[in-house]
């Protein structure tokens, strides 16, 4: 008896080898196998008289063999077998490449399904090594057909044909995960009409009414499960803080911090003095302030005798938040230190017996922070600056540095609140939704190869008028695979300091380039040393050089809404006029179209659901990092509306029961504890 947890070598035609590919796709028990949901389908009902059909598309045709099928040797050894199948309305060529035994399955006068690509022109159309099947007997075609992620070794039909099995020996075990009064009160059908018919649908309707359900369930799921780990945390105990007269801290500012800074503060503060730990998102559009929300937090914590680890995505930024903090805290009695990746050994043993020590307060630093000699004497406060460009696993190893520490972490890429409530799982959040006074929107304009002269005019004023001008170039190879960063921007700064502006001084700086040599050109840049800074997107982060006035983004269409805005907050941070020219040549109108939306709005939160809305959440989910349980079959650019249904009805039925402890919630709480299993290890 086959069950859900059953391995998936129990199905004919899987041995060791197969099972071996498909642990490549997370398949390795029944439940898996038909969780293993299509990324698409394809109607093969229809079948197409051969007249209508267009070279290029796929299709399905009802034919009979013509000819014998006959072999060709061709020069290469290689045989070929050619036939020619008619129906009423034409005729259609059939070549088969190393398939010398399919001649044994065709006979003239004989009617076959095929199915294939169909090649040729519209006067002799052709299939090469189309699926052939007898009508009556067809698995592959006459039915919509699910088409699968593969990976090597695994085929579609393979696939299929497994999951068919599989759905026949456990179709009467699935529990439904579902309470039946949540199914009821939200349309859903049943567990099992909705996995039979997410694979093999009878029709785009019954898909439709499969999946709507599946996706409810895991958005449902997920939304419990985030509950849970927030109750979770309610039980454990955080490091003890008391309120510190912050006055003394407020007044060593060379400005009065905005309203949404000092509302952050406060939620921070407060979570801090909770006596659980914190764990909150501070979100604030580029050069809201972050930092110095952060500082606070550094200031009370330390106060309370706590330590703090600040962590930055890159090295210039850790060096920048060094400098800028450092001198502030040392008035105070705060002592800081930098740690790097290129912090010299000495250094750095002398820095990690200080932290074990104690004699160090607030360490700033990279992923260096992370290694497992850096040991601290109180650790009670933990920050990552930059947030979505760490995994969980870091955020988590950097606060398993200690028990339970309090964790800020600071982020600019505005999130739509529902999915930050998925990415950031059981954060808290407070939202920095106000610039400083005095900031300006920096114009921004989306143009194509025809400004080029202009363009180039405009960085030459920003120039003479003293300012400095910041050219961000992707990889612009024709061939992605081999392309490399370091040469598309070297090659770009060369061309442009000997060809286009031999009189003004280009530097260049990319992700490859040593932490030393980066810092150089970033000083130089800062000092003013040079004029124009051609860069990767390294600079996208933090970088502030008040000076710099003009941003150019070279292919901006490669680039998405929301890092485009961060890369234009890297302007304006000073008092002058700042600029963002985007250039795209991109052929496709709509692509470019994209682009106006920064040509309209200064606002992170529009952009970043109008990136929703464009390109699918994938940008905010990239490489799984949030260390949730993935997303199988939910897509939420178009599947929002489902997940606000989904997450009242989880809220509701998790107000009534907190723990799921009801017999009917049992299979729920089940399911929930092996989706969590991971992530509640990653997570707290
Ligand atoms: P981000 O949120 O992008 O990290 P930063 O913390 O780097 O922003 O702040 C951007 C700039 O604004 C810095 O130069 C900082 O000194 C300045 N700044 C921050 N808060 C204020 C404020 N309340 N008033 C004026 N300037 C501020
Ligand atoms: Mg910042």
């Amino acid at each position: 008896m086959a069950e859900l947890s059953t391995d998936v070598r129990y199905i004919k035609g899987i041995g060791e080898t197969r099972a071996n590919a498909l642990a490549r796709l997370d398949i390795f028990t029944l439940r898996d196998l038909i969780s293993y949901f299509p990324r698409d389908y394809e109607d093969r009902t229809l079948m197409r008289p051969i007249r209508e059909l267009m070279p290029g598309e796929n299709a399905c045709v009802r034919a009979m063999l013509a000819t014998d099928p006959i072999s060709v040797r061709v020069r290469s050894g290689r045989v070929l077998v050619k036939a020619r199948a008619v129906d009423e309305s034409g005729s259609l060529d059939l070549i088969f490449f190393n398939k010398e035994y399919v001649k044994n399955s065709l006979h003239r006068g004989d009617t076959y399904i095929f199915y294939g690509r169909v090649e040729g022109d519209l006067l002799r159309r052709s299939m090469a090594n189309p699926l052939i099947e007898k009508e009556g007997q067809q698995q592959l075609t006459g039915h919509i057909m699910p088409l699968y992620p593969l990976t090597a070794g695994v085929s579609q039909l393979l696939l299929t044909k497994a999951i068919r099995q599989g759905l026949d020996a456990i179709r009467d075990l699935m529990p439904d995960v579902l309470p039946e009064e949540v199914r009821q009160a939200h349309s859903l059908c049943y567990v099992n009409y909705a996995y039979e018919n997410v694979h093999f649908p009878g029709s785009p309707e019954e898909l439709e009414v499969a999946r709507r359900r599946l996706v409810f369930e895991e958005l449902f799921l997920l939304t419990c499960g985030l509950r849970g780990l927030r109750q979770r945390r309610r039980d454990v105990a955080g490091p003890v803080c008391e309120t510190v007269d912050m006055a003394a801290f407020y007044k060593a500012l060379p400005f009065p911090l905005t309203g949404a800074q000092k509302r952050s503060i406060e939620d921070a503060l407060a979570d801090m003095c909770s006596g659980r730990p914190m764990n909150r998102l501070c979100q604030g559009d580029v050069g809201s302030g972050k930092t110095m929300v952060a500082a606070a937090c550094v200031y009370f914590g330390v106060k309370n005798g706590w330590q703090t680890a600040l962590m930055a995505p890159t090295e210039i930024l850790a060096r920048q938040h060094y400098q800028n903090l450092a001198p502030l805290f040392e008035n105070f009695g705060i002592r800081c230190a930098l740690l790097t990746g290129s912090t010299p050994a000495k250094t750095r043993r002398a820095l990690l017996q200080q932290l074990e020590t104690g004699e160090i307060d607030l360490c700033i630093g990279t992923h260096a922070l992370l290694t497992e000699d850096v040991q601290y004497a109180r650790l009670g406060l933990v920050i990552t600056d930059e947030q979505h460009r760490f995994g969980v696993n870091q955020r988590a190893a950097l606060s398993a540095k200690a028990e339970n520490p309090h964790m800020l972490v600071l982020s600019a890429t505005p999130i739509p609140r529902t999915l930050a409530l998925i990415i950031y799982g059981d954060l808290d959040v407070s939202v920095i939704d106000e610039l400083p006074p005095g900031r300006q929107q920096v114009d921004t304009f989306a143009v194509d190869e025809h400004y080029r002269t202009r363009l180039n005019a405009f960085i030459r004023k920003q120039v003479s008028a003293g300012r400095q001008v910041y050219i961000v170039c992707s990889m612009v190879t024709e061939n992605e695979e081999s392309s490399d960063e370091r040469k598309a921007v070297t090659a770009y700064a060369e061309k442009l300091q000997k060809e286009v502006f031999p009189d003004l001084r280009v530097s260049f700086l990319h992700g490859k380039m040593k932490p030393k040599e980066k810092e150089a050109v970033m000083a130089a840049f800062t000092a003013r040393e040079s004029d124009i800074l051609v860069s990767t997107t390294v600079i996208e982060v933090g970088v502030d050089v008040p000076n710099a006035t003009l941003m150019v983004v070279e292919n901006a269409e490669r680039f998405g809404l929301s890092q485009l805005h961060q890369l234009r907050g890297r302007v304006g941070r000073g008092g002058a006029k700042s600029y963002c020219v985007l250039v795209s040549d991109h052929p496709n109108e709509e692509t470019r179209e994209r682009l106006k939306v920064l040509t309209q709005t200064n606002d992170g939160f529009k952009i970043s659901e109008e990136d929703l809305r464009l390109r699918g959440p994938g940008d905010f989910f990239g490489q799984r990092q949030h260390g949730l349980p993935a997303l199988k079959i939910a897509d939420l650019s178009c599947d929002m509306r489902l997940l606000k249904e989904a997450q009242q009805a989880a809220e509701e039925l998790m107000d009534r029961d907190p723990a799921l402890l009801l017999p009917s919630h049992r299979p729920l709480r089940e399911r929930i504890a092996r989706l969590f299993s991971v992530s509640a290890d990653m997570l707290n």
